[in-house]
């Protein structure tokens, strides 16, 4: 079935200490984009007519939550919005799926977190992001909600967050003993050294796995010699995600590619958040590795045949009526 392995494929068991909680901590963004569509992108200065604009819920933290909630996991979320209209409707969504919002800040001084994309009809776009709450996402608001890190198996983070905060509540999550997965998006070269030797699992894409070693990321084997140096950091698994080619599992058993489900794709955007949300998902409930990621590619396989991030996620039923 594999393409590609380095080194016999072994089944590798990442374990899981507080399993029977089950319950997915993930912490991170949550925006609400305002999308215009227009014939042709205004030029500096310029002023042009839209044809129409709509809102496209959204943040990776708030689309990994609800591709977790959906497969099927117990999810909680941290996180911050504003207390405008955005703010409610990200709450009311995530809400609606079953993610447990409650511990999500309101933060009356800051506008939800937004990005402005302006699309030509060619194709082309220009995209403006206004982090405004994600940016209050403190160490010290996640320290205070010490009790969903007690409760949780695993926690999920990306890097539209503070990478302050990120790096505090991986260390708490650490303490704790629970199993860390950070997906380094988007990309920065500016991760602390000592934060590595904390993480269970990380999922960059080529691009981010080439930001954050300097290495290049084309061939599968500058894939996997990219991914060792983040072992070498002390990582204890990479998992690469290479859109339809699939996703490459690097680890100390070896490098073992696992192929992507064969699908026309409509629209890619989020389908590395629905990734990481059933690969969290499938490791809390033990598992074992190369099983979870063939998990997670199917997953994201089905949403990439869908339009939008967050509309785009697979439920529990689409999942196991594909699965094996
Ligand atoms: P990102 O969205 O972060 O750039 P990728 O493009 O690598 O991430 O996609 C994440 C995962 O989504 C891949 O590992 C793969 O499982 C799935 N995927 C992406 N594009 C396709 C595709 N065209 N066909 C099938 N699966 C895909």
């Amino acid at each position: 079935m594999h393409e590609y392995h380095s080194s016999p494929a072994r089944e590798y068991k990442i374990e899981v200490k507080d399993r029977d909680m089950n319950q997915i901590l993930v912490i991170g963004s949550l925006n609400m984009d305002v999308v215009v569509r227009m014939e042709r992108l205004p030029a500096l200065g310029e002023t042009v007519l839209g044809e129409e604009y709509w809102n496209n819920p959204g943040g990776k933290g708030a689309n990994q939550a609800y591709a977790a909630r959906l497969a099927g996991g117990q999810v909680a979320m941290l996180g911050s919005v504003g207390t405008d209209k955005y703010g409610v409707r990200m709450l009311e969504l995530l809400e609606k799926a079953g993610v447990q919002v409650m511990d999500i800040q309101r933060d009356s001084g800051q506008s939800t977190g937004t990005a402005f994309v302006l699309t030509g009809t060619d194709g082309s776009n220009s995209i403006v992001v206004v982090p405004g709450a994600n940016s209050t996402c403190s160490s010290e608001y996640l320290a205070e909600n010490a009790e969903l890190f007690s409760k949780a198996a695993c926690v999920l983070l990306q890097l539209e967050i503070p990478l302050e905060s990120v790096c505090s509540a991986i260390r708490q999550a650490k303490t704790l003993g629970k199993l860390v997965i950070l997906n380094p998006a988007p990309a920065r070269q500016d991760i602390p050294e000592d934060l590595f030797p904390l993480l269970d699992v990380i999922t960059p894409n080529e691009t981010e796995l080439s930001v954050l070693t300097g290495g290049p990321a084309g061939t599968v084997e500058e894939i996997e010699q990219s991914a060792k140096l983040l072992l070498y950091k002390g990582v204890r698994n990479v998992v690469v995600t290479l859109g339809a080619r699939g996703s490459l599992i690097v680890n100390q058993n070896g490098a073992l590619l696992v192929p992507a489900r064969k699908v026309s794709a409509v629209d890619t955007t989020g389908a590395g958040d629905c990734f990481n949300g059933v690969l969290a998902v499938a490791l809390s409930a033990g598992m074992p590795l190369e099983k979870a990621v063939l998990r997670a590619n199917l997953a994201a396989s089905i949403s990439v045949t869908r339009r939008g991030a967050l509309t785009s996620m697979p439920t529990l039923e689409d999942l196991e009526s594909l699965w094996q």
